[in-house]
């Protein structure tokens, strides 16, 4: 459904993405997990348009979408910093995705409640983000990734803000609806419980490259790298 293939990212002379490959089936949740500074958000970036690609291609059900402007993309996304408008309140920007596809207002109302519901927060709708906690605002970010039913969903760090009981929440109620809706969706976490408790595969990045991509248990069986028995604590 998501393919990428040796994707390059160069910032002045510094490779942070190393002709990466990454293949997603549709409805497949994937983890990116990797220390600081190996590249993950660079990759999402990447997907959803925000940055160039120094090489290599991005392709959906086999089309490259590389060259799309981010809007055209159908990617709904929460970034590590989950940038809200700062004008607008909490409904208004879970509705902005709706009203840009010119869904009708009463169709916007109800889909964004019910997203709203799903984080808990209706009753914050009429509140504007500086009036909000990090961790709602990363709430009301997932919700505005969600309202538009995007094929592909983008999550950097959605619920690092947050206690362990809204966490846990969120996990569950993110993943039953991604399962649900299908979403194909690459998920960037730091927290191997986290990405080995919610994940059909989990890719370990180290240094721009992918060293290994495989199912929670069989990263545990057999890790094919060093690094990678080291990176989800196995030790060798
Ligand atoms: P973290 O887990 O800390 O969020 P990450 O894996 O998401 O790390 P990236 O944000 O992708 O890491 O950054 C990878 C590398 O690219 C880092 O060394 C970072 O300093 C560098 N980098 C990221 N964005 C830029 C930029 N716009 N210009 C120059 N260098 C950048
Ligand atoms: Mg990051």
């Amino acid at each position: 459904d998501l393919e990428l293939s040796d994707v390059v990212k160069d910032f002045g002379g510094t490779r942070v993405v190393d002709r990466l490959n990454i293949s997603i089936e549709k409805g497949e949740f994937i983890s990116l997990l990797g220390p600081s500074g190996c590249g993950k958000s660079t990759t999402l970036m990447m997907i959803a348009g925000f940055e160039g690609l120094s090489d290599g291609q991005v392709k959906v059900r086999g089309n490259r979408i590389d060259h799309l402007l981010p809007e055209r993309r159908n990617i709904g996304i929460v970034f590590q910093a989950y940038a809200l408008f700062p004008h607008m309140s909490v409904r208004q920007n879970v509705e902005y995705g709706l009203k840009m596809r010119k869904v009708p207002a009463a169709e916007r109302k109800s889909r964004a409640g019910k997203l709203l519901d799903l984080v808990h927060m209706t009753a914050f709708s009429d509140r504007y983000p500086r009036q909000l906690s990090g961790g709602q605002q990363q709430r009301v970010a997932l919700a505005r990734a969600l309202v538009t039913e995007p094929s592909i969903l983008l999550l950097d760090e959605p619920f690092s803000a947050l206690d362990r009981q809204l966490r846990e929440d969120l996990q569950r109620e993110v993943r039953a609806l991604q399962r649900s809706l299908g979403i194909t969706t690459i998920f960037v976490t730091h927290d191997q419980d986290e990405a080995l408790l919610m994940s059909d595969r989990i890719a370990v990045m180290n240094r721009g490259k992918v060293e290994q991509c495989a199912a929670p248990q069989n990263l545990y069986k057999s890790p094919a790298t060093e690094f990678v028995a080291r990176f989800i604590g196995r030790g060798t």
